[in-house]
């Protein structure tokens, strides 16, 4: 049996027998009058201790984040009666509570109701969760009688972004409030791709392939293969992501099928499916999976300065988180920590706005 594949009830017994022994240990420890035999004791319940430590951090959680295209004041699609927003809810729901009885998984959603969450803010909600997979549901439409399942991975140049798919996902940012200021970096010519979303694209990818896969064998959709877009949603998460377009709306038959309780189970098995194969044959068997993940930030530095200065330090005019770097002898101070380069521009902006006119953002791993 694979430590990695232990569920929570069997950590719960490794657990318990494990303390026992431990303190039977410590009493042959306190006991014996050597020390060799003091020393191997000590030595023994230490092991124990640590390997019972690595299969509770292995035995984490792998945590699902699904993201109901639209909703709110955004419909999405509307063809033939169908309604994008309420299907991609209705599916998302489903692969929810499918994933949820999955010992070892827990789901977060971006909405579990018809309203608005701006496309910038989806990524984020997933981040601060530290979700191990972004999965966003949308239905497609053509003016043709197109059909079919594809699924996306975030482009990196100008002409995913121009993708017709990603401009029709897209094109709800213009009804957003300031969508020039927040969308500023994605509306320039190259999209700017993370290190992060490099890193994670492999990753994307494999997962795609597998809802792909799903999406064929299991819903019966026609395949419209893995490809690359500029999706705003999948451009500000930090772990593997997805836009799955489950089928045409536009299409009187997969609309139907998809409008259609029976079809919405189809698709959410297939995305559960999908999803979980992933979970079993890439996460659980990278490094990354029980080490944390290297990860990008993006920080302001301030100032530098040979003193140590408390972050409370009225110099710092307000500015929280504070953290400082030490090297050789001067102490480097920088404000806050984002996860796109966007984001720190922001942060830059607000120290600029408190007086500190020379900030900078620093790019970080850790
Ligand atoms: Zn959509």
């Amino acid at each position: 049996m694979s430590l990695k594949r232990l569920n929570s009830g069997q950590t719960y017994i490794i657990f318990v027998v494990t303390l026992r022994y431990c303190l039977i240990l410590l009493n042959a420890f306190r006991m014996s009058k050597t020390v060799p035999k003091r020393r191997f004791f000590l030595l023994f319940s230490l092991l124990l201790l640590s390997w019972v430590s690595a299969s509770a951090q292995s035995n984490r959680n792998f945590t699902v984040f699904l993201d109901p295209g639209h909703g709110g004041k955004d419909p999405g699609n509307m063809h033939n009666g169908y309604v994008e927003k309420k299907i991609t809810l209705a599916i998302a729901l489903k692969v929810g509570d499918l994933l949820s009885k999955q010992p070892g998984i827990k789901v977060h959603y971006s909405r579990t109701d018809d309203r608005s969450v701006d496309l910038y803010a989806r990524g984020p909600l997933a981040n601060k969760i530290n979700a191990d997979v972004f999965v966003s549901i949308h239905c497609d439409a053509h003016e043709s009688a197109a059909y079919g399942a594809g699924t996306f991975v975030l482009g990196l140049h100008r002409a995913d972004k121009n993708s017709a798919v990603a401009q029709r996902e897209n094109a709800v940012i213009y009804n957003e409030e300031n969508y020039q200021s927040k969308y500023a970096k994605f509306n320039s010519d190259i999209i700017g791709i993370g290190a992060i979303q490099e890193e994670n694209l492999d990753q994307s990818i494999r997962l795609a392939s597998y809802v792909q896969r799903e999406m064929v064998a299991t819903a019966k959709r026609r395949d419209r293969k893995v490809k690359q877009a500029g999706f705003v949603v999948l451009y500000e998460t930090i772990m593997p992501s997805v836009l799955v377009e489950t089928g045409f709306l536009s299409n009187a038959n997969e609309g139907a099928f998809l409008n259609s309780s029976k079809g919405q189970d189809l698709v959410a098995s297939a995305m559960v499916n999908a999803i979980l194969t992933y979970r079993d044959e890439v996460a659980l068997n990278t490094l990354g999976a029980n080490t944390p993940i290297s990860q990008t930030v993006f920080s302001v530095q301030l100032f530098a300065s040979e003193k140590t200065i408390p972050v409370s330090d009225p110099r710092f005019r307000g500015l929280n988180p504070i953290w400082y770097e030490e090297k050789d002898g001067l102490k480097r101070y920088f404000y806050g920590e984002a996860s796109s380069q966007e984001s720190g521009a922001m942060l830059r902006k607000k120290a600029i706005e408190k007086g500190f006119s020379d900030a900078f953002i620093v790019k970080k791993t850790r």
